[in-house]
């Protein structure tokens, strides 16, 4: 026997250390000893319930817990298997010891260990609490689960409408109680039921069993019955059949109600066809005793309430101190027992039961099904919102893409015949519509041809130009048009391409077009450009020839009078003479600049006149024409230059020569209509174009707007009688359109005029 307690003791190594939310404190030692076998199915659940309930009272604790297994033992062994866990606990020297249920509560107090005298002891989820006993214990407190027949029985009736009950006592300690009390219910109830109908209270019912009760009082039928069936003492052949033919579905014994757990009614729900109850926790919602539920103490309560206490001895609180009190009890039902009888959730009257063991559809199916509807029609109108939304578009789309067909087809038909093709430029391909393929006698394909496909239909004159154009698509730049000529057709024509770059998110199309024939319209064009020439040459020639006559006759007329007078008048003197041959020799050299002027721009326009392009610094040009202008610079004007630094950086493709030219010209014109002030020579870059501007400022008289639009023609003179043959700006201007640059003149009158040469950096070379 020795050797199996030390086995047993064992069970007392379960060790559960709790480190408590307040980590500075040091756990308190708790032993807990329980009255059942340490496999138990609840236990598992109820350590880890009354260690939460620690938890919850930020509590730290050591905890130790004992099993009695008290269906193991009987009598003596039992009290002796307590002192061993309790010899065995001395050691861990426990602060408090926490004892469960009506056996372990009884054993710990009645076995006479010294341990149970010295330190607080709590006990809980007692039925039959040994009054006599715990009043020899001042270091005693705890919870009395006193069972609750009456309503108990009401729940039973509640839920399966029936009212026969029964539970099974025998004569163990425990049984005797419970018969006692179940005798003590009955008559307080039918004692209860007399008082209300006016008759006498029932006379002293001591030694009489509850049966005798409840089979001679005629009133018992209005009070609730709760039957005692016994186990033993039956006797016959037949006696165990007769007893469990009683709990059959054709038996009287439907309903059994568990107000203990021992080895007597281990397993007796199985044998009982109707519905079996609980007044006590035990067993309570694990499949195994199939047990509906009840009203009773539950575990959770157990827990608590036994924790709640213990705290406040831990506290400091003694135990004398803290009256024994009912547990709080509720009403409880297991649905995966309640489903197997077949009962509904909406047999159980709401808001009273606690429902174990539920899903949430299962407990609420009205919200659980309205929800489902609710988001099933949800899903479905999102599903029938997206479909139409889809539909819609794809009409959207559909409707779009008829009447971009529709639009296509009007194009087409307008450009039937018109050699006009739509194209794309797309990933560096073309895309033509069928007919331009047709028109070229090459095969469809897809409509794609590469540039190099397109490149050799191209003028070779053309071709570079051309391929420049197209590069340029493939990076969305600006759209534009450009002419070429090109064998389409199979013999060289004008064509235009005119393009637009596409959108530029992400689309692969970069240009989109139209490519056109313009050969006729080129021609026309051609043909109305000669004809225009033609005329302009003859006009020119009239009023050349005009002018020509004008300006010569002038001066020519000067030089035959003077010289006829000098040949006829021999009274001329030396002084007049002088003078005579004076005016004779300045027309004939204007005469003779008038000629020069002529042929050199007629020389210039005809091309005849060479140009020597060379890339040069200006201050080459800009020191030179400076120092020889210095000396012809009239008396009181002050001739000036400016950024001459500048001019040593800036460079230009020009002809030095020619350059020179135009300045002297500017600076000689600036000179002859200049009487104050000064005459500049400067330069600027122009940052916007590139171009280099080389200026001639004067503060002279100045040009009014008028005339400033005619200085250039030729043989304007605002003066007939200044000096000059009006050609030198329209000379100027046809050696700077040469060279690729231009003129440009601001003035105001009389504050003075500024005359600028503005050419490119890089011209283009002249043939
Ligand atoms: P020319 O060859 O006779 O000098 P231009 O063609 O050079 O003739 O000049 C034409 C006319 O432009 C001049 O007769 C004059 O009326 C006007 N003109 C040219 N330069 C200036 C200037 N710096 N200030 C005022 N008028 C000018």
């Amino acid at each position: 026997m020795k050797f199996k307690y030390i086995l047993y003791g064992l069970l007392l190594s379960s060790v559960i250390a709790l480190s408590g939310c307040d980590t500075d404190n040091i756990p308190h030692s708790v032993a807990i000893i329980h009255s059942y076998e340490e496999d138990y199915k609840g236990y598992a659940d109820f350590n880890l319930l009354l260690t939460e309930a620690f938890k919850k009272r930020d509590v730290p604790v050591d905890i130790h817990i004992a099993y009695l297994d008290c269906e193991r033992y009987l009598g003596q062994e039992e009290l002796d298997r307590m002192s061993y866990l309790l010899d065995s606990l001395s050691s861990f020297n426990p602060e408090i010891i926490l004892v469960n249920d009506d056996q372990a509560t009884w054993s710990l107090l009645a076995c006479t260990h010294p341990l149970a005298k010295t330190i607080p002891i709590v006990f809980a989820g007692v039925n039959y609490p040994d009054w006599q006993l715990i009043e020899k214990y001042p270091n005693v407190t705890g919870l009395w689960d006193k069972i609750d027949f009456i309503e108990n029985y009401n729940v039973v009736k509640e839920i399966t409408g029936d009212s026969d009950l029964f539970t099974l006592a025998d004569y163990t300690v425990i049984d005797r109680k419970i018969r006692e009390d179940l005798k003590n219910t009955m008559l307080q109830e039918l004692n209860k039921y007399r008082q209300t109908n006016h008759l006498t209270p029932l006379p002293d019912m001591a030694g009489k069993s509850l049966d005798s009760l409840i089979s001679i009082e005629v009133d018992a039928q209005h009070i609730p019955k709760i039957e005692i069936l016994k186990m033993r003492g039956r006797t016959g052949p037949d006696a165990l059949s007769a007893f469990l033919w009683r709990f059959s579905k054709f038996g009287n014994y439907n309903h059994y109600i568990q107000t203990k757990r021992d080895y007597t009614v281990y397993g007796i729900t199985r044998l009982i066809s109707g519905e079996c109850f609980t007044a006590i926790n035990e067993s309570f919602g694990y499949n195994d005793e199939s047990l509906v539920g009840g009203y009773f103490t539950s575990m959770e309560i157990q827990a608590d309430d036994q924790i709640s206490v213990a705290t406040r001895i831990m506290k400091g609180e003694s135990p004398s101190s803290i009256p024994i009190v009912h547990h709080k009890k509720e009403y409880i039902l297991d649905w995966n027992i309640l489903k197997s009888f077949g009962i509904s959730i909406q047999q159980i009257p709401k808001n009273k039961y606690k429902i174990i063991n539920i899903n949430f559809y299962e407990k609420h199916p009205v919200i659980f099904w309205s929800l489902i509807g609710t988001s099933s029609t949800a899903l479905l109108s999102f599903i029938i919102i997206l479909l139409s939304l889809y539909f819609k578009s794809i009409g959207k789309n559909m409707l779009l893409l008829s009447q971009l067909k529709n639009e296509r087809n009007i194009f087409l038909a307008a450009t039937y015949g018109n050699r006009i093709f739509i194209w794309q430029w797309k990933d560096k391909h073309f895309i033509f519509e069928e007919s331009f393929f047709k028109m070229i006698s090459a095969p469809f394909s897809d409509g794609v041809i590469s540039l190099s496909e397109i490149m050799q239909y191209i003028h070779p004159d053309h071709r570079k130009k051309y391929f420049f154009n197209i590069k340029n698509y493939n990076n969305h730049s600006s759209g534009g048009s450009m002419e070429f000529i090109a064998s389409f057709t199979g013999d060289y024509q004008w064509w235009e391409m005119k393009s637009i770059p596409s959108s530029d998110n992400g689309d692969p199309i970069k240009h989109i077009g139209v490519l056109q024939n313009i050969h006729e319209k080129k021609m026309r064009e051609e043909e109305l450009k000669e004809a225009r020439e033609i005329a302009e040459k003859a006009e020119l020639k009239q009023s050349f020839i005009a002018n020509m006559s004008h300006e010569i006759r002038t001066p020519l007329n000067s030089i035959v009078g003077f010289a006829n007078l000098l040949a006829i008048d021999t009274d001329i003197d030396s002084r007049e003479r002088e003078n005579f041959v004076n005016i004779i020799n300045t027309n004939s050299e204007l005469l003779l600049k008038l000629i020069n002027d002529v042929l050199e721009i007629s020389r210039i326009e005809s091309g005849q006149s060479s140009f020597l392009m060379e890339y040069f610094t200006i201050g080459e040009v800009f020191e030179k024409v400076f120092a020889t202008n210095q000396v012809l610079a009239p008396k009181g004007i002050d001739f000036l230059k400016e950024d001459l630094d500048k001019a040593s950086i800036l460079h230009v493709t020009a002809d030095k020569y020619r350059t020179s030219q135009i300045l002297n010209n500017f600076i000689s014109n600036a000179f002859k209509f200049t009487t104050q002030g000064y005459v500049k020579l400067g330069l600027k870059s122009l940052q916007n174009t590139g171009e280099i501007e080389i200026f001639v400022e004067d503060t002279g008289i100045g040009i009014e707007e008028a005339s400033q639009k005619m200085i250039f023609s030729r043989f304007y003179k605002k003066n007939e009688f200044t000096q000059g043959t009006g050609l030198g700006l329209s000379i100027c201007k046809a050696i700077a359109e040469k060279m690729g640059g231009k003129i440009k003149i601001e003035s105001q009158p009389d504050h003075g005029s500024k005359f600028s040469l503005i050419l490119p950096q890089f011209s283009p070379i002249i043939e």
